[in-house]
């Protein structure tokens, strides 16, 4: 394990010249950051998004300018703006001809050639900021390093090939003391096209780069001060937790904690990579570490909410003592590419619910009238909406005695539709209406917490 870290900037601490002058000041403090992953200033990727998805040439026009003035206001702020100006202006043409080409033909390839571009203007721009700042910086393009699969919008990388084009490649520069600012979320495929990790995903590209550099940790700079004990706007007595483990974060970023990709704690559980997260505006407000051994492993850590589920109930009388119903089922559902979050059977039927995580970069609708057609060939289906997800996170949770009448007692008053429990020791799932969602996080955190 070498003694560097990886820093990885959200969109939010990429807005703006003042944003990255901040993220620049936290880089500059800390002589152990030497590689930086960068996300699109926010909003970008979904402004790209909409262009990948095809446009009038008016509505293009708009979206365009819109990427083009989040640029604009760092570029303004620049003291010696030529030098990236000019590159800038090469990829908002090559984004305005890619954005043309949509509208006749879009697809996921086009789509993520378009979509990767954010990532390429923030990391140019960041480079000046730095160099403003008299920061050496050498930019790199991490589709030279992150291998991916051909599954664009939904990239998986290969994680041999990028170990071995990071040797060759990445680590040289690292071990000459060079501060490398990268791209997060994308990376290339066999053929050399590009390829985007799913949405949110430089968190990911981030873990995967410390993995393959043995970085002595993940540094996640966000626009929170550390993962709460529930979303703060929701309950606003939520508190930070500061030390937790590796399963619990990976179910509460499963579960709707936005503040991290659920894939980042692939790499980090696997080479045991301390992942930290912090605020970049307020760095001295302190964080969350995520590691193998928490200072605690309390019963109840953490409630997490993901709203606008989609529950399918799927229900065939020839199921009764049929052998390979739920094999169908889920060969049909993963050929689309989707996976399946909560499963519950009955005599006759299956409820499940759809992870909308598992779905590709360009935000296409999950439940296609493609898939509908093919499920109902198997059996009768009925799909619900309008319901969110409470997750309770903690440990040991199904050794617990008494855990679930606490539960049921405390929700008492609300109409649960679903309930999981026992699957995993650090989760329990309800699915219940989203308009009652915010009252039954609300309702646990104070009775389970408080
Ligand atoms: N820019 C990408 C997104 O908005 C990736 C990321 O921010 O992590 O999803
Ligand atoms: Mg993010």
């Amino acid at each position: 394990m070498l003694n560097f870290s990886v820093a990885k900037f959200g969109g939010t601490s990429v807005a703006n010249h003042e944003a990255m002058t901040a993220c620049a000041n936290i880089v500059i403090a800390d002589p152990d950051t030497r590689v930086v992953v960068l996300s699109a200033s926010a909003g970008v990727t979904n402004l790209l998004v909409a262009l990948a998805n095809g446009q009038s040439s008016e509505e293009r026009i708009r979206l365009l300018s819109e990427i083009r003035q989040i640029q604009e206001n760092i570029l303004s702020q620049l003291k010696d703006e030529s030098q990236v100006r000019s590159e800038i202006e090469k990829i908002l043409a090559h984004i305005a001809q890619l954005a043309e080409q949509a509208t006749t033909n879009s697809t996921e390839e086009l789509s993520d050639a378009l979509i990767s571009q954010g990532e390429m203007m923030s990391s140019l721009l960041f480079v000046q900021v730095l160099k403003e700042l008299n920061v050496d910086a050498q930019w790199v393009d991490v589709r030279t390093v992150v291998a991916t699969d051909s599954h664009f919008g939904k990239a998986m990388p290969n994680d041999e090939q990028t170990q071995i084009q990071s040797d060759a490649l990445l680590a040289p520069l690292v071990q000459q003391g060079k501060l490398i600012v990268t791209q997060g979320f994308i990376g290339r495929d066999p053929q050399g096209r590009t390829t985007t990790l799913g949405r949110g995903g430089s968190d990911y590209s981030a873990a995967l780069l410390a993995e393959v550099l043995k970085a002595k940790n993940v540094l996640i700079w966000t626009d929170v001060a550390g993962i709460y004990t529930t979303d703060p706007r929701i309950v606003p007595t939520a508190w930070r937790i500061d030390s937790m483990s590796f399963s619990e974060a990976a179910e509460m970023a499963t579960f709707g904690a936005k503040v991290l990709h659920p894939s980042t704690l692939l790499p980090a559980v696997r080479s045991n990579l301390p992942v930290y997260v912090g605020s970049s505006k307020d760095p001295q407000a302190g964080g969350t570490w995520v590691t193998r051994e928490p200072q605690q492993r309390p019963q109840f850590r953490a409630v997490a909410l993901r709203r606008d589920q989609t529950l399918l109930t799927l229900s065939n009388p020839s199921m009764v003592h049929a052998q390979g119903f739920l094999a169908q089922i889920f060969q049909t559902i993963a050929d689309h590419k989707i996976s399946v979050d909560m499963v519950i059977t009955s005599e006759a039927s299956v409820a499940l619910t759809l992870d909308k995580t598992g779905s590709a970069s360009s935000g296409t609708e999950l439940l296609s009238t493609e898939l509908l057609a093919q499920l109902n060939e198997i059996a009768q289906v009925k799909v619900d909406t309008g319901l969110s997800l409470v997750t309770l996170i903690g440990n040991e949770l199904h050794k617990s005695e008494g855990v679930v009448k606490t539960i049921f007692d405390t929700l008492e008053s609300y109409s649960i539709r679903m309930i999981s429990y026992g699957a995993s020791t650090n989760s329990i799932c309800m699915l219940v209406n989203s308009n009652q969602a915010n009252a039954v996080v609300n309702t646990l955190h104070k009775n389970l917490f408080e």
